[in-house]
């Protein structure tokens, strides 16, 4: 596909590849420690055909129905696609067919379901271990800091699942989204040091979104989720 839209994405995506490349820049790390995964969701499956042509391997979503569909309809263009969204525990047996890496792992009962469907698949799960960031405020999930790493613990005591890392959201803020971000990520980043003390494997650290990836790279993120800098601003949900 060399389309209008082929087009307009490879402009886009060159664009925030140039923004990570200069925010590693600024604070000495090298561009290849930081993996940007696209964010597709809402966004039909010809896109992310045309995002793979334009070199990307990472790909996110958030809601099992839609990634499933997209992973079965792009199966051989070897992707990995990552799991960002909260996730329920009877869709855990479906993410674990397809997914490269679980974000958004929050609690006991999904750390269970996460492993049984991971057996089921004979597949190995990578998972990280979600922080909420928010102190509550947003009830979009993640476990409280202080739990975290108990959380971790279980998620390493299983046979299938293996533990990788620390994801994080910051708190929207319209004052000053990035001043919350780099706060909001600060403790992501001693909350991510705490987990490698006692499992040094498990460094990845997955922050930062199209409107924070600069300061989610200065905190130490290994793993960028950018959406709508990369595909354009999706329609507003009912
Ligand atoms: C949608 C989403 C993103 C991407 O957000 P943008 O602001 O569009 O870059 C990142 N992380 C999660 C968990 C998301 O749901």
């Amino acid at each position: 596909m060399t389309d209008a839209r082929t087009i307009e994405l490879a402009d886009r995506l060159a664009a925030v590849r140039a923004r990570v490349t200069a925010a590693c820049e600024t604070v000495g790390r090298a561009a290849d420690d930081v993996t940007l995964i696209v964010v597709t969701k809402t966004w039909p499956v010809d896109d992310v055909r045309r995002l793979a042509e334009l070199g990307v391997v990472d790909v996110g979503e958030n809601r099992d129905q839609e990634a499933a569909a997209k992973a079965a309809a792009t199966e051989g263009l070897a992707l990995r696609w990552h799991f960002v969204g909260q996730l329920q525990t009877n869709k855990a047996a479906s993410v674990a067919r397809y997914a490269h890496l679980v974000h958004s792992v929050d609690r006991p009962a999904l750390v269970a379901a996460l492993d049984r469907g991971a057996a089921k698949a004979e597949r190995r799960l990578g998972c990280l271990v979600e922080v909420d960031l928010t102190e509550g405020a947003e009830g979009r999930g993640g476990v409280a800091p202080d739990a975290a790493l108990d959380l971790a613990d279980l998620i390493a005591a299983t046979d299938n699942l293996e533990l990788r890392g620390v994801m994080g959201v910051a708190p929207l803020d319209r004052i000053d989204q990035r001043g919350a971000s780099r706060a909001a990520f600060a403790r992501l980043s001693d909350i991510s040091a705490s987990l490698t003390a006692r499992h040094p494997d498990a460094s990845l650290i997955s922050a930062g979104m199209s409107d924070d990836l600069e300061e989610a790279v200065a905190a130490g993120a290994t793993h960028l989720r950018v959406g709508s800098a990369v595909l354009g601003s999706r329609p507003v949900l009912g």
